[in-house]
């Protein structure tokens, strides 16, 4: 188990009592990993108490907060297990699913991700902001990212070797996890409202979020100037063909404007045109500057060297 902690002293103690209860009923050894991400409440020492009392409970404090997302790159980086789940630490992700998660793994799912279909106890503007920004997201990009699920997701050995060697800095997860591929399987869940505390994501973090993962799986705002370019210089020539006929058969000032608003037109969008060329290269090298494998082999058949993601 992953749990990311942010100043979660309130619930912290509850979920942990909540999760050993849980694992301990599945026949399988566990350990939790909890991730304390610079947290400045007491949760550091509670959990720093937990991993004391308890040989399978371990412990990673960040010198500082650096995020959700990098809390849980560094809980799947060293955890050990042959499946890794990772949840919230404020039962807004409900332990009793794991069973379950851990039944679909069994039959063979590489990826096992949990989906909210209803979620209680959360502001209507955040639950529309997610719904609206999923919803984009996958409009914007060719990798196919589940809508309406959030970190709490099994995930098989596998997949998190994937993921730890992967290099990338600004990090979005679940979309990585998306773009990977494997046998991924979803299960559904009702999400509860904060069991204690409040909501560490305000809008300033959602929106960085919502950036990140737009920018890490969609280069394609980066050409939209170069096609708004494209349209709006047809346009003025047109436009600029037109008056000057115009024009030459009146003779009339009124023409003469608009002939020159055209010629604005037309130099407005040779600025656009290569502005938006300027982009595709930009993305290329984005691409290139990521460093993700180019392809990921899942399993080769009847070849002698161990086929891999390529170095
Ligand atoms: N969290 C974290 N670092 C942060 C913010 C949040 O590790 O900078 C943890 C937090 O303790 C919780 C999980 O990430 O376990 C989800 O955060 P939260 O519940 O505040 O987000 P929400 O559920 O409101 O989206
Ligand atoms: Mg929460």
């Amino acid at each position: 188990m992953v749990v990311p902690v942010f100043n979660e002293e309130d619930v912290i103690l509850t979920t942990h009592e909540r999760l050993t209860s849980v694992l301990d009923g599945l026949p399988l050894s566990w350990e939790i990993l909890y991730v304390d991400d610079g947290s400045n409440d007491a949760s550091p020492v509670l959990l720093d108490k937990l991993a004391e009392g308890d040989s399978r409970v371990r412990v990673i404090h960040f010198a500082r907060n650096f995020g959700h997302q990098l809390a849980i790159t560094a809980g799947i980086d060293a955890a050990m297990g042959d499946a890794v789940v990772v949840i919230d630490a404020d039962l807004q992700d409900p332990p009793d699913l794991i069973p379950e998660l851990v039944a679909k793994w069994r039959e063979g799912y590489d990826v096992v991700f949990a989906r909210r279909a209803i979620r209680f106890g959360e502001t209507w503007f955040k639950r529309a902001t997610a719904a609206v920004f999923y919803r984009v997201l996958n409009r914007l990009t060719d990798v196919e990212i589940p809508v309406d699920v959030g970190d709490f997701r099994l995930m098989d050995r596998k997949v998190c070797d994937v993921l730890r060697a992967l290099p990338e800095h600004r990090r979005f997860v679940r979309g990585l996890v998306a773009w990977m591929g494997f046998r991924q399987a979803e299960v559904e869940y009702v999400r509860q409202p904060r069991f204690a505390g409040e909501s560490k994501y305000p809008l300033r973090r959602m929106m960085r979020l919502a950036s990140d993962a737009v920018t890490s799986f969609s280069t394609r705002p980066l050409g939209w100037p170069l096609y708004a370019g494209a349209v709006a210089g047809l346009l003025g020539l047109l436009g600029f063909a037109a008056f000057a006929a115009l024009f030459a058969a009146s003779g009339k000032m009124m023409d003469v404007m608009a002939l020159v608003l055209s010629g604005v037109v037309v130099c407005t969008s040779a600025v656009l045109v290569s502005v938006g060329l300027l982009g595709l290269y930009v993305g290329n090298v984005l691409d290139e500057v990521r460093g993700r494998p180019l392809y990921i082999v899942d399993r080769a058949v009847g070849l002698r060297r161990e086929a891999s993601t390529r170095e």
